[in-house]
C-alpha cells in the first residue's frame, strides 16, 4: 500500500506536535500510511534574520507573508505523481467530507499555512485549491491543515479500527447521523429507546434511517436542499424518503421539494 504524503509549509511547526497524540492520526503514523513532513518557512526566509514577512503595500495593519519564501519551501518539495496544493484561506470553498474524500485517492497533499493578515496575493497561483475550514478567521493556517490531515487520514485503509464506521456517518451522504446510545440502559430517568434493544435488525435499520432524516430535517434541511442539485439515484432517495416523513409528521400533504 502506498504513503500518504502531507508536507505543510507553516511557519509555526510546533503546532503539530498535537498530531502525535490524536488518536487515529497517531496510529496512521505508527502503522507507516501516512507521512507527515513538516516545512518551516522561516528556513527559506530572507537575509541574516531569515525574514519570512512585510509592510502591505498601500498601507493597512498586520503583515504580510512574503512570495519569496513560500515559493522556494514550495520549490524544495520532493512532488509525487498524484499532488495537489491546498492553500488555507478563509476566502476558500468551505471544507466538504467530499473533498476529504476526493483527496484521499491522491498520494500527496501539500499545504500551505497562512499567518498575520495572509499572504502576497501572488501566492495563490501555487495552489490547486485554495480552502477555508468555516466561516470564521483563525490566526493561522496551523489548525485548518490539522484538520484537514486528521478527516482525510480517518478514510485511509487500515487507520479507522472498524470501516463500517465510515459507511452511516454524517456528511457521508446528504444526512446526519442517527442518535447512537450505549450503556447504561437506563440513565438520569432517559431510557434507550425499545428498538435498539429489541434484536430487530430490519426494524433498527428502519428506525436509524428514519432518525437520519429527522435530524438532517430539523438541524441541516440546506444539506438536503443542496442535494436537490444532484441527480444521483441516492439523492432522490433520500428526497423521496425526506417528503414521505415530512408527510407522516405533518399529516398532511407536504412537498419540500415537490420537484421530486
Ligand atoms: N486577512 C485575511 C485573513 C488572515 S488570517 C483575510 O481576511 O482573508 C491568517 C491566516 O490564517 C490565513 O492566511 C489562513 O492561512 C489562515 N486561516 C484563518 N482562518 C481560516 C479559515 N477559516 N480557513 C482556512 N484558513 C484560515
Amino acid at each position: 500500500m502506498t504513503k500518504f504524503n502531507f508536507d505543510v509549509i507553516t511557519l509555526f511547526p510546533k503546532a503539530f506536535e498535537s498530531i502525535n497524540n490524536l488518536g487515529v492520526i497517531t496510529r496512521a503514523l505508527d502503522k507507516n500510511l501516512i507521512n507527515v513532513n513538516l516545512h518551516d518557512l522561516r528556513e527559506y526566509g530572507e537575509g541574516n534574520y531569515r525574514q519570512v514577512d512585510d509592510k502591505p503595500y498601500g498601507g493597512g495593519s498586520g503583515m504580510v507573508l512574503k512570495p519569496e519564501p513560500i515559493y522556494k519551501a514550495h520549490d524544495s518539495i520532493d512532488k509525487l505523481q498524484n499532488s495537489k496544493t491546498l492553500l488555507m484561506t478563509p476566502q476558500g470553498q468551505v471544507l466538504k467530507q467530499q473533498d476529504l474524500l476526493r483527496w484521499s485517492s491522491l498520494d500527496q497533499l501539500i499545504i500551505i499555512c497562512g499567518q498575520y493578515e495572509g499572504f502576497d496575493e501572488r501566492v495563490r497561483c501555487l495552489a490547486d485549491e485554495e480552502v477555508s475550514i468555516g466561516d470564521y478567521v483563525l490566526s493561522g493556517g496551523e489548525i485548518p491543515s490539522i484538520s484537514i490531515i486528521n478527516g482525510l487520514t480517518r478514510l485511509l485503509p487500515g487507520t479507522l479500527g472498524d470501516p463500517g464506521s465510515l459507511i452511516d456517518e454524517s456528511h457521508n451522504s446528504s444526512l446526519l447521523e442517527y442518535p447512537h446510545y450505549t450503556r447504561p440502559l437506563i440513565f438520569k430517568d432517559m431510557k434507550v429507546p425499545d428498538i435498539l434493544v429489541s434484536g430487530n435488525h430490519e426494524e433498527i435499520k428502519s428506525w436509524r434511517r428514519q432518525k437520519s432524516i429527522e435530524r438532517t430535517l430539523e438541524r441541516r434541511s440546506d444539506l438536503i436542499a443542496n442535494e436537490n442539485y444532484n441527480n444521483s439515484p441516492q439523492s432522490k432517495r433520500i428526497i423521496k424518503e425526506s417528503n414521505q416523513f415530512m408527510n407522516f409528521r405533518i399529516g398532511n400533504e407536504y412537498d419540500i421539494y415537490p420537484d421530486w
